[in-house]
């Protein structure tokens, strides 16, 4: 997968994707990641991307064409067309449904926003799609790509060590992950479960599963409608929410 950011900050984005497992990744050549200036498409002496909004009205905006300029660029330098995506508080909410969909996209490129957003016109002939990080507001895009950038780089094969390393994860499945311990076996007088150490394997996996269930059902009860659960599962979440709410109510 290659991942093409566009910012007024690539020195930020290439810090943030150059440590840890993502780093690591770029150096095997499992992801390649490249961030573009923006300004370096700006078309007067100033190096100006951004300019006052028609109509009036508080802050910049930045301008359609070196964002344009930029994007054909890359385009070229690819010799296809990236999927375009724009961060924005106004999209739609990541998740990981979205990001095991967004994968299967060899070329992704980002948008970063910056002052009080872009040119509606960029966004129309240019961007296949918005996605906000969430229901409130950052100065820039620059953290919301990061974000993007990160969770679909680990899921490109080869950056981490296998598959089951996200399939069990929280939300991969519709469910949140079980809890899990490390060494020492016994911390403060509190013990890990002893099925755990049992070292029968199938076992600790129904114990995970059950873990799961019982965690999505207390922590995220709006998860279980999508969950694909047999019909005992559903009774365990059933009897978890029941139990959650009768202590809510002081039964
Ligand atoms: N005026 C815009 C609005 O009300 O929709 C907000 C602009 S915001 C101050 C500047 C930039 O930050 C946006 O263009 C976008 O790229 C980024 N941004 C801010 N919050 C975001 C979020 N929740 N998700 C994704 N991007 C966000």
């Amino acid at each position: 997968m290659r991942i093409d950011i566009i910012t007024l900050f690539p020195e930020m984005c290439e810090a943030v994707m150059g440590e840890s497992i993502i780093g690591r990744a770029q150096k095997s050549n499992a992801i390649e990641v490249n961030c573009h200036q923006l300004r370096d498409y700006a078309f007067d002496k100033h190096r100006r991307v951004d300019d006052a909004p028609y109509g009036g009205g508080m802050g910049m905006l930045m301008m359609a064409e070196p964002i344009a300029l930029c994007f054909e660029d890359i385009c070229k330098k690819i010799g296809s067309r990236p999927h375009f995506i724009y961060m924005s508080p106004q999209g739609k909410t990541l998740t990981q449904e979205r990001i095991k969909e967004l994968a299967q996209y060899e070329n992704v490129c980002l948008l970063c926003g910056h002052y009080e957003g872009v040119d509606e016109r960029l966004i129309e002939k240019y961007i296949d799609e918005e996605i906000s990080i969430g229901d409130y507001v950052l100065t820039g895009g620059e953290l919301p790509a990061l974000v993007l950038a990160d969770s679909l780089a680990r899921m490109a094969p080869g950056v981490l060590s296998n598959n089951e390393c996200f399939e069990l994860e929280s939300h991969y499945n519709g469910l949140i992950e079980y809890p899990q311990y490390t060494r020492p076996s016994v911390w403060r007088g509190i013990e890990v479960p002893e099925v755990l150490t049992s070292g029968h394997h199938k076992n600790v996996e129904e114990f995970r599963r059950r873990e799961s269930i019982i965690r999505t059902a207390k922590k995220r009860p709006d998860l279980l409608e999508n969950a694909e659960l047999t019909d005992k599962e559903r009774e365990l979440a059933e009897n978890v929410l029941l139990g959650e709410y009768k202590k809510q109510k002081n039964f």
